[in-house]
């Protein structure tokens, strides 16, 4: 995924590092927790490679685009984004260990 774009910033924020090092869903993870789309997670069409400084801001500007009755994302929403966020993976990381047996074969 970061190795598609080059491992450039594919957000090019204000206080853009230009090296990305993470990995930004365009739609965020809560949302598709919210609407049930976990199968977005971890579709390439819907992540971009992102720098920390984009990343970490990408949820307020998100949040204003989406939701433009709140002014400015708290960092208690944030936080909240950011669990979520680990909740979604987490259940998708299950969720696809249940659909898919271990391929190895268990040496007793
Ligand atoms: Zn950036």
């Amino acid at each position: 995924m970061l190795a598609r774009a080059y491992h450039r910033c594919e957000m090019g924020g204000a206080n853009c590092k230009g090296a990305a090092s993470t990995v930004d869903h365009v739609i965020p993870a809560s949302e598709l927790a919210a609407t049930g789309r976990l199968e977005l997670f971890f579709d390439v069409g819907n992540l971009r490679a992102a720098c920390t400084a984009c990343n970490y801001s990408a949820g307020a500007s998100h949040g204003n685009r989406t939701r433009p009755r709140r002014p400015r994302q708290s960092a208690e929403d944030m936080a909240r984004e950011w669990a979520a966020r680990e909740n979604a993976y987490w259940r998708e990381v299950e969720r696809q260990a249940a659909a898919a047996p271990a391929r190895t074969p268990h040496i007793y």
